[in-house]
C-alpha cells in the first residue's frame, strides 16, 4: 500500500455478537475494523469520518467459520472409478466452485488435508486470479506407508506414488514412504510442493481396500522423522487416525499436532494428548449414516467425542467434505450433528468451528475469534446460531462475509 492511500475503516454496528470464545452473546455490539484487522469492540463506538457503516441490527455477528478437514478434490459422486478416469482439470474447476460455495456459506478458512488442488487454489487466490474463496491451508500430498490408508493398494504401485506415477489422478496424492530415510525424503518433497503442513496416516481407514481401521501404520521412528523434518521448516504434522489406540499413542509420542477422525480414544491417550497440546478434529459428517443407524461406529464416535469435550481437549470441527453431491457449502451440518448427538451446546459447537478451528489451522493467534488485533474474518447472519445451529447451513442467511477486512459477500 502506498503512503497516501487511506486504510479503509468499517463499523459493523449494533449486532448480536458471538465472539467465538464461548462467551455469552453481547447484544448491541459494535465492531470496528481498520484495514485487515479488528481495531475495537464495544458499544456505541464513534465512527471516524469516511467510515463504511454496516448495519447489523437484528443480526448475529460472529467469526468466519472454519472447516478443519476437507479435501478439495472437486468430486461429483466420488468413488475410485471417478477419481481414476475423470480429468484432473475438471476436478480442479469443481474444487474452485466448491471453495466459493464455502465462502458464500460463511466459511472464511478451510484446511485441505490432502489434494494437490488445495495448493493450486491457495496459490491462485494469492496471485489474485481466483476470487471469492476462503483462506486455504493445504497439505498437498499426504504421506502414507506402503499398504497404508493413503495407498490405494488395489491399484498397481506405478499408479499410486505421486513422485513416480504417470497416471496422475485424485487418488494419487500419496507419497509412499517406508523407513526413516524415505519418510524424511517424502516430507521434504511435500514441503517442496508448497505444503502448509504435513498430512500422514497412522492407522487404516474405512475406505481402505485391504488394510483395516485397526491397523497400526508407521513406526514411531518413522513418525518422529516426519515430525522433525517438518519442524525444521516450521511446519506441523496432522494425522489421519481412526480406531487403534497404539496408533494414537504413537502419533502423540511422535509429536503429531492434530489428530483427525479419532473414532476411538481412551482416558490415558486423551491425557497424553492434552499434555502435549494436541488438537482433535471431528468428522461426523462422513459418518452420518452410521450415526443415524446408531451402529457400533456411531457409539464409538459419540463416546470418543464426548470424552474429548469432557476433558476440555481442543476439539475442532471438520467434515471431510470432498464436494460430493454438492455438499460444499453445507459444511455447518457438522455442527448440527455435534448438537444432535454429543453433549455439546450450540455455542460449544460454534467454538469448534471458530476459535478451535483456527488452532487446528495453526492460526489461533491470528483469527478464529472477534478480539482486538485479530484479522477481521467476520460474518453476519440473519438468525441466532447460538439458539438454532441449523441456520448456518443456509447460505442465504449469511448476509455478509468479511475476509481480512474485505467484504466478500453482502446481501
Ligand atoms: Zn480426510
Amino acid at each position: 500500500m502506498s503512503g497516501d492511500e487511506k486504510v479503509s475503516v468499517k463499523l459493523i454496528k449494533g449486532g448480536t455478537l458471538i465472539d467465538g470464545t464461548g462467551a455469552d452473546v453481547i447484544k448491541g455490539a459494535d465492531v470496528l475494523v481498520e484495514g485487515s484487522t479488528i481495531k475495537n469492540i464495544g458499544k456505541d463506538i464513534a465512527a471516524p469520518a469516511g467510515t463504511e457503516v454496516i448495519d447489523a441490527a437484528g443480526k448475529t455477528v460472529m467469526p468466519g467459520l472454519i472447516d478443519s478437514h476437507i479435501h478439495l478434490w472437486g468430486s461429483i459422486a466420488g468413488g475410485m472409478q471417478e477419481w481414476m478416469i475423470r480429468p484432473l482439470e475438471l476436478g480442479l474447476l469443481k474444487a474452485a466452485t466448491d471453495a466459493r460455495a464455502m465462502l458464500n456459506a460463511g466459511y472464511t478458512m478451510v484446511k485441505c488435508c490432502g489434494s494437490s488442488n488445495g495448493l493450486h487454489l491457495r496459490d491462485s487466490a494469492a496471485e489474485g486470479t481466483l476470487k471469492g474463496v476462503p483462506r486455504i491451508i493445504a497439505s498437498g500430498h499426504w504421506i502414507s506407508q506402503t499398504f497404508g490408508h493413503g495407498d490405494p493398494h488395489l491399484l498397481p504401485t506405478e499408479y499410486v506414488d505421486m513422485r513416480t506415477t504417470r497416471h496422475r489422478s485424485v487418488v494419487t496424492s500419496a507419497l509412499l514412504a517406508d523407513g526413516v530415510d524415505e519418510c524424511i525424503k517424502a516430507t521434504r518433497y511435500a514441503l517442496r510442493q508448497g505444503a502448509d503442513f504435513i498430512k500422514i496416516h497412522v492407522s487404516g481407514g474405512f475406505t481402505s481396500p485391504r488394510d483395516k481401521v485397526t491397523d497400526v501404520q508407521f513406526n514411531l521412528s518413522e513418525i518422529k522423522a516426519i515430525v522433525d523434518t517438518a519442524m525444521q521448516a516450521g511446519k506441523y504434522v496432522t494425522a489421519h487416525y481412526q480406531k487403534s489406540i497404539p496408533s494414537l499413542r504413537n502419533a502423540i509420542l511422535g509429536g503429531v499436532k492434530t489428530i483427525e477422525h479419532a473414532l476411538l480414544t481412551d482416558d490415558k491417550s486423551v491425557e497424553m494428548a492434552m499434555e502435549k497440546d494436541v488438537i482433535f478434529v471431528s468428522t461426523m459428517s462422513v459418518f452420518r449414516r452410521s450415526l443415524s443407524m446408531n451402529n457400533e461406529n456411531a457409539k464409538l464416535i459419540i463416546e470418543s467425542y464426548n470424552r474429548l469435550h469432557e476433558y476440555g481437549a481442543v476439539f475442532a470441527a471438520g467434515t471431510d467434505n470432498m464436494g460430493i453431491a454438492d455438499t460444499a457449502g453445507k459444511n455447518a451440518g457438522e455442527l448440527e450433528l455435534m448438537v444432535q448427538y454429543l453433549d455439546l451446546t450450540p455455542m460449544d459447537a460454534i467454538v469448534t468451528a471458530t476459535k478451535n478451528g483456527a488452532k487446528a489451522c495453526f492460526m489461533g493467534d491470528k483469527t478464529g475469534t472477534i478480539e482486538k488485533g485479530k484479522l477481521a474474518d467476520i460474518i453476519m447472519v440473519n438468525g441466532d446460531p447460538s439458539k438454532d445451529i441449523t441456520v448456518l447451513q443456509n447460505a442465504d442467511k449469511v448476509e455478509m462475509v468479511m475476509l481480512e477486512g474485505n467484504i466478500e459477500k453482502r446481501v
